[in-house]
């Protein structure tokens, strides 16, 4: 038994149903969806799939309130459907790839948009626009032995009750399989891994006292409340 200073802290996401899954690292990925790339000024077919990291702890479960984070004044909700993987992947081929996922769930990457345009501009890290303290909301972890691997559904975030995003996950610039194919080139995908899929269009400012609740049919709620 190791004698550890700090115990070991391991975030986990409750699973529909019962039990926890054990998170061990997040990736995200940017511009999947061609409104969503527009609305940020980029062409949709212009270039492969990219990814950024949120910290695990970052995970917000159960409901929970999100608290507004600091150094930023415009806080963006972007709605996503999160893969769970459970099979360790190393570059896998596409007609592999739903072999190694475990299961979804319906996320929320939280975006200081203000720190990421000075990012951008000045072509540094997006770390602290994205992977900052409670920035990824999420629902409970359905298995996909119980639901199959959704390749179309809808997707929707609403805000106070107010509908800000309402598109279809079977619009997403690279699917599910694509993705998993692309990140385990860059990187051995192990289990307790999470993917968020990327966003469709319509993101927009948060701001204290704002109720969101996004939602991916047949795969899972999320609510948050900003405080
Ligand atoms: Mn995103």
């Amino acid at each position: 038994m190791a004698d550890f200073v700090f115990p070991p802290l391991v975030p986990f996401v409750p699973i529909e149903g019962a039990g926890d899954f054990a998170v061990r690292r997040i990736f995200c990925v940017g511009r999947n969806y061609a409104e969503h790339a527009r609305e940020m000024g980029h062409d949709p077919n212009a270039e492969p799939p990219f990814f950024f990291t949120k910290p695990a702890d970052a995970l917000v479960i159960e409901g929970a309130p999100t608290p507004y984070p600091p150094q930023t004044e415009d806080l963006h909700h972007e709605i996503e459907l999160v893969v769970a993987i459970g099979k360790e992947a190393t570059a896998i081929a596409p007609e592999q790839a739903l072999d190694h996922v475990w299961g979804y769930a319906t996320g929320i990457d939280l975006t200081r948009r203000d720190v990421q345009a000075v990012a951008k501009k000045l072509s540094r890290p997006w770390d602290m626009a994205k992977g900052f303290d409670h920035s990824a909301p999420i629902s409970r972890i359905v298995p996909a032995a119980k639901i199959g691997h959704p390749a179309t559904g809808r997707i929707t975030l609403r805000v106070n009750g107010e509908v800000r995003q309402d598109s279809d996950i079977g619009q997403m610039i690279w699917d599910i399989p694509h993705l998993l194919a692309n990140l385990s080139t860059y990187v051995t995908l192990k289990p307790g891994d999470l993917v968020f899929t990327g966003t469709p269009a319509g993101v927009g400012a948060t701001v204290r006292g704002d109720r969101l609740e996004g939602e991916i049919e047949g795969v899972g709620k999320v609510v948050t409340a900003i405080v």
